[in-house]
């Protein structure tokens, strides 16, 4: 089901209170009696048991190097890690697990399309279209891409309300040079969801590929590239309640055996001669080094674990808490939204007029409300607003109506003690 279409009746299905029990981290604050507001899971999500536990066993039962030794643990290891790649393959309703590449995270997903594909099809003239809302990670990189290849960047603006129109991605795909769109599927830093199958469409009967970054619909929303219809798809683990430091590109077939490497080293080669070498197909081409194993499987876990769980009941509730929230928070006096997108995924922005978002930050803590203050890596939106920063409450699978209240407790407490 499609965000913005909240379902009531699927959220109530789900026991999340029975699921906020299963991470460890927050089941320990509130045995403790400092129960924790927990609204930073836009940066990063905390993690149940299951995922915990599963990297743990990889280390205690089958901890080998993958791909690389003949001995049982290592045959072992590397089975896991490619189902691992299956897991995350049926996630993303992928055709084919050899689609997926392991990565770093979101970050490194995006540096390596940037780096790879962006030289060997880049040149001076062509054009790389970003909106007015991408996070740092998917704009830097194609700055790189086009100071190295003479390309440039278009920037489809965000409204008034923080959405992405369409007319300003027709526009600019209507230069006929865009090579490549690059857009967040929903921002990190105001909660849209953009119309990535619509700006698909029309990137493609341009001419341009798209890169959607997953970051925040990954653990927001069903995905399902195939109708999405994008050529790649990148997400963190670690913001899918899986580990750190492992994350995933997936890419079309045909367009990533075309790609050249983007790292050299271990595991991504078939021959190597000091004259010539020859690489891998992909997946294993961008896996240079030792695979992240035992952080590749708890991902898996973790995917498992989510999906299992109603996807489009989990997008619900978390759409009707930030909804919910976003409501109560601008009908308080000294506070403005930031950002009122009319399909909103999990994340509320927001500033008390007078007081630094910082400030409100630490009052929130003290208040045992944990929330994001700064620029959320997104200056171009915070400028498009003209704020240096905000406080951002993002929702995640274990919050609920209670956290929205001690939320704006904490903010009415703020605006009192700070603003002038
Ligand atoms: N894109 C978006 C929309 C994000 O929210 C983030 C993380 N805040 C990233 C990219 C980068 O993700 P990572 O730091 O995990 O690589």
């Amino acid at each position: 089901m499609a965000i913005g279409m909240a379902n009531p009746e699927a959220a109530a299905a789900l026991d999340f209170a029975a699921l906020r029990r299963e991470f460890p981290l927050l089941d320990q604050a509130a045995a403790a009696g400092r129960p924790l507001v927990y609204l930073d899971s836009a940066a990063t999500t905390q993690k149940p048991r299951a995922v915990l536990d599963a990297e743990r066993d990889f280390y205690e039962r089958c901890y080998g190097a993958i791909a690389r030794g003949v001995y049982r643990l290592s045959a072992e290891a590397t089975a896991l890690y490619e189902a691992a790649r299956g897991k995350a393959a049926r996630f993303l309703g992928a055709a084919a697990a050899d689609e997926v590449v392991f990565v770093r995270g979101t970050t490194e997903a995006i540096n390596l399309v940037a780096a790879s594909w962006g030289r060997a099809n880049l040149g001076p003239g062509d054009e790389i279209l970003l909106t007015g809302l991408e996070h740092h990670s998917n704009i830097v990189p194609w700055q790189l891409a086009a100071a190295a290849t003479g390309a440039r960047i278009v920037v489809a603006p965000i409204d008034d309300r923080g959405e992405v129109p369409l007319e300003g991605v027709a526009r600019a795909l209507g230069s006929g040079r865009v090579r490549m769109a690059a857009v967040a599927h929903v921002s990190n830093a105001l909660g849209t969801v953009l119309p990535v199958a619509e700006i698909t469409r029309l990137a493609h009967a341009a001419g341009a590929l798209v890169l959607v970054d997953g970051a925040q619909s990954a653990p927001r929303m069903p995905i399902d590239v195939a109708a999405l219809g994008c050529d790649f798809f990148a997400f963190s683990g670690h913001k899918v309640y899986g580990p750190n430091g492992v994350g995933v590109l997936w890419g079309r077939r045909r367009l990533l055996a075309a790609l050249p490497p983007y790292q050299g080293g271990g595991g991504m080669i078939e021959e190597v001669r000091f004259e010539r070498t020859t690489y891998a197909p992909p997946p294993q081409r961008f896996e240079a080094g030792t695979p992240a194993g035992p952080q590749a499987h708890a991902l898996g876990v973790a995917l498992e674990w989510l999906a299992a769980k109603d996807l489009a009941a989990v997008a619900a509730h978390e759409e009707a808490l930030a909804r919910g929230a976003a409501e109560r928070l601008a009908a308080l006096a000294g506070v403005r939204l930031i950002g009122t997108p009319r399909a909103r995924a999990g994340v509320v922005s927001f500033v008390v007029e007078g007081a630094h978002a910082h400030d409100v930050g630490t009052v929130l803590d003290a208040a045992g409300v944990a929330v994001r203050a700064g620029h959320h890596c997104a200056q171009p939106a915070m400028e498009a607003f003209g704020v240096p920063a905000t406080v951002r409450a993002s929702f995640g699978i274990y919050n609920d109506g209670d956290d929205v209240e001690r939320l704006l407790a904490g903010v009415a407490r703020a605006r009192d003690l700070l603003a002038r």
